[in-house]
């Protein structure tokens, strides 16, 4: 069962304890909103990534990957507008010194009029009229600090894409429609960041720009719809979770045409983890106008010539990592006693196997070794022979590994050993010799 109180509580401790994220800089006291994955962590978003990876860009021929850098051309920003465009309006409160959106749903009142309350300090009348804050982190490049080497970190990973379109169109001999993608780290300076991992200043994007014919956009843009929603129903996300959100004209970006994220009720209330945008030819155009670069496409079947549209699929890494988390986090009465399990898709566990010698003496660690060792030559496994088994299983259940191997003095006689399922509880004897084929049909299904 999931749980319905404090689930979010629950979470970030389990999450520290079996190590999955840690606060930044910890033992300095933490770094506000950033976060570090730890190796059950890291492994998970790992997955995710490659799970994106692999349907984006090795399942289709019609897209390639990329990697550009997270320092572009500061001219990238101008033309793409987030310098002048990419705030948040900010409020502060003149009286406890915090700050807000002025969006908080928390503030009373329109902020700058004496009636305003702050949602800290409770204080009536101290709250600024609000001004634009620009979300981008800026910081210098050389060794002198003038505004002519202002750099900024990259707010999106998209512009790495749109800078290098037609590299990507010529150097794969692509043609449209073909779209590229990429995983990388972003930055925002977030006003109110916050609920763990779902609002950071540094994640990570797993973005897919789209390149069409003008025209074309409103098909793609419904066909990238249903095969983000695919994707996600293929990790088994609970569907009731999942809802579409369309942007009203007022939410749009300035990019958009259209608009589509895909929300995920969390314990704070459904929230966006992936968006579908339709963007246009925005960005390729303000890219031609201000490098002077010719970015048409020129079609060779009708030697027509265009700047292509662009239908972007965006989602964080982070929270979709949270998503997942949240979804398969399990409370369960088990013979009498209480165990958490995370009942993750099992492409997505960290582990995949853990290997158990029931007692260290009579030959079983030996065989549990040579076991352990043939797995995690294909997975990742781990050897656990601390404790009951008792607890080792449910330390397994915590980190959502799907099998749980046991070696018992049955095993040293006749070569077969225990396999333990972490959801439906259930135990086969599989014969040793057997188990990675085993494991890895249990694991497609
Ligand atoms: P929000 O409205 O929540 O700030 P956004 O609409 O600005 O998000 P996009 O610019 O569409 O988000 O970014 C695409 C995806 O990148 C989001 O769906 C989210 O998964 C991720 N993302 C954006 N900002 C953050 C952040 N501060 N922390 C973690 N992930 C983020």
């Amino acid at each position: 069962m999931p749980p319905t109180d404090n689930v979010m509580e629950k979470l970030v401790s389990l999450a520290k304890r079996r190590g999955f994220v840690f606060q930044s800089s910890e033992i300095y006291g933490g770094l506000g909103s950033v976060w570090d994955y730890g190796p059950l962590g890291v492994e998970l978003k790992k997955n995710i990534k490659e799970r994106w990876w692999r349907s984006m860009v090795h399942e289709r021929e019609d897209i390639e990957g990329l990697d550009a850098a997270i320092l572009m051309h500061p001219k990238v920003w101008e033309a793409s507008g987030h310098v002048a465009g990419f705030t948040d309006p900010l409020v502060d409160c003149k009286h406890c010194k915090n700050r807000f959106r002025a969006d908080d749903p928390r503030i009373k009142g329109t902020p700058g009029e004496p009636t305003a309350q702050c949602p800290v300090c409770g204080s009536k009348g101290t709250l600024t009229a609000p001004r634009m804050f620009n979300l981008m982190f800026k910081t210098f490049m050389g060794p002198v600090e003038e505004a002519a080497a202002i750099v900024y970190l990259r707010p999106e990973t998209a512009q790495g894409i749109y800078v290098n379109y037609q590299n990507v169109l010529q150097s794969a001999r692509q043609k449209i429609p073909f779209g590229i993608a990429q995983i990388g780290k972003a930055f925002r300076n977030e006003i109110t960041p916050g609920n763990f991992i779902f609002r950071t200043r540094e994640f990570e994007q797993m973005e897919m720009q789209f390149f069409v014919k003008p025209g074309t956009d409103l098909e793609w843009f419904e066909f990238w719809r249903e095969e983000r929603m695919k994707w996600l129903a293929g990790l088994g996300i609970r569907p009731e979770k999942l809802r579409w959100h369309q942007h009203a004209k007022d939410e749009l970006a300035h990019y958009a045409k259209d608009a589509y994220d895909i929300q995920y009720e969390f314990p704070f209330g459904w929230q966006e983890f992936e968006g579908i945008h339709n963007r246009t030819n925005f960005d390729l155009s303000r890219h031609q106008e201000f490098s002077g670069k010719k970015l048409e496409y020129l079609d060779p079947a009708t030697n027509e010539r265009f700047v292509p549209y662009v239908v972007e699929t965006s989602a964080g890494a982070d929270r979709t990592a949270l998503v997942a988390m949240i979804d398969a986090y399990n409370e369960e009465d088990v013979e009498g006693d209480k165990r958490v399990v995370m009942r993750f898709h099992p492409a997505l566990a960290p582990l995949k196997a853990a290997v158990f010698p029931l007692v260290n003496k009579d030959g079983m660690p030996e065989l549990a070794r040579r076991i352990f060792d043939d797995l995690r030559k294909s997975y990742n496994a781990f050897y656990d022979d601390g404790g009951s088994i008792g607890r080792r299983y449910r330390r397994q259940d915590e980190a959502g590994t799907p099998f749980g191997i046991t070696i018992d003095g049955q095993s040293t006689q006749d070569g077969t050993v225990t396999v333990r399922d972490r959801d439906s509880l259930k135990q086969e004897r599989v014969a040793a010799d057997r188990l990675a084929g085993y494991v890895a049909d249990k694991l497609k299904g």
